[in-house]
């Protein structure tokens, strides 16, 4: 067994902190020795704590079993996330004045989620949601997102389908154009090993994931998502930005962990490179 810091929201500002030197995260920890630990890594990782509230509720905790193929099963106890009302999330939001881009995910209360994609997108904002974990979310949620990145089983859950088995890129393109037609103006179906596909209204196409040796897939998703988000505030095209999100999932499955398995930007442009390198020699 081993204990770590983690949680979708501070595993994603940590991703985008360690690539862009910084970001901001709004949540909710409890006063208790887990809070103490997940602000200190967090700080750690560059990721500005001043807009994180203290609940009377237990902080947010996570048991992870991953089986010997790195693949993980999770189940969690919201405790003080499910205490970030929309009213509060909201009044430390606007203290932020224009955020360029907010990105969120479904371990806090769904309302509000949308309230604040909703403010988000009306004050200008780049609204990116990861639907983890996966859940069923309504049409005026849906209508709310720039970027809607979920994973295979997220889709599926998302299309009503909870069964259906997205393994393929012809499988995830068939399953992005469905989701684009709920509402969002984009959507980027992660596909562990394979890579992505990203669907917009004019487009559809796969990004082949880097091919790597796994440790461990816990936070896969969430070094996607933060380094996704940052390689579009660089005003990298969607399929770059889609390709550099992949090579930030890859490297985090060589390590053990959720926040310290995340790459630094050096380290994330040296592996793109090699890889890119291999490619050629091939
Ligand atoms: P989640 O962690 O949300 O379930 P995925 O497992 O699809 O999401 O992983 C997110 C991203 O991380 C993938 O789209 C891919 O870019 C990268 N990734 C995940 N697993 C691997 C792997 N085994 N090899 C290479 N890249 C991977």
């Amino acid at each position: 067994m081993a204990l770590f810091p983690g949680g979708k929201g501070a595993n994603q500002a940590c991703a985008a902190a360690k690539l862009a030197g910084g970001a901001c995260l709004i949540a909710q920890v409890g006063n208790d020795r887990f809070g103490e630990a997940l602000l200190a890594s967090i700080e750690e990782a560059g990721v500005d704590t001043a807009l994180i509230g203290a609940s009377a509720r237990a902080s947010g905790c996570a048991s992870i079993y991953v089986l010997p193929d790195g693949q993980n099963s999770i189940v969690i106890s919201a405790g003080a996330n499910a205490t970030l009302d929309p009213t509060t999330a909201l009044s430390r939001l606007e203290t932020l004045g224009s955020p360029g881009f907010v990105l969120s995910q479904l371990e806090i209360p769904v309302e509000t989620v949308e309230a604040v994609l909703t403010w988000a997108r009306a004050h200008g904002a780049v609204t990116i949601l990861d639907p983890a974990p996966a859940r069923p979310l309504p049409p005026s949620l849906l209508g709310t997102i720039d970027f809607l990145t979920p994973n295979q089983s997220e889709a599926a859950t998302l299309l009503g389908k909870p069964c259906w088995e997205i393994r393929s890129f012809a499988d995830a393109q068939q399953a992005a154009r469905g989701l684009l037609a709920m509402g969002p103006s984009a959507v980027v179906i992660k596909l562990g090993a394979l890579g992505c596909v990203v669907a917009t209204g004019g487009m559809c196409s796969s990004v082949e994931g880097f091919r790597v040796e796994v440790v461990d897939t816990t936070a896969a998703g969430d070094a996607f998502n933060g380094a996704f988000a940052v390689a579009l505030a660089d005003g990298k095209p969607l399929l770059e930005a889609a390709a550099f999100a992949n090579a930030a999932g890859a490297v985090s499955v060589t390590r053990n962990g959720a926040q310290a398995s995340l790459p630094a930007r050096e380290e994330l442009e040296r592996f793109i490179k090699q890889a890119v390198a291999v490619c050629v020699d091939a």
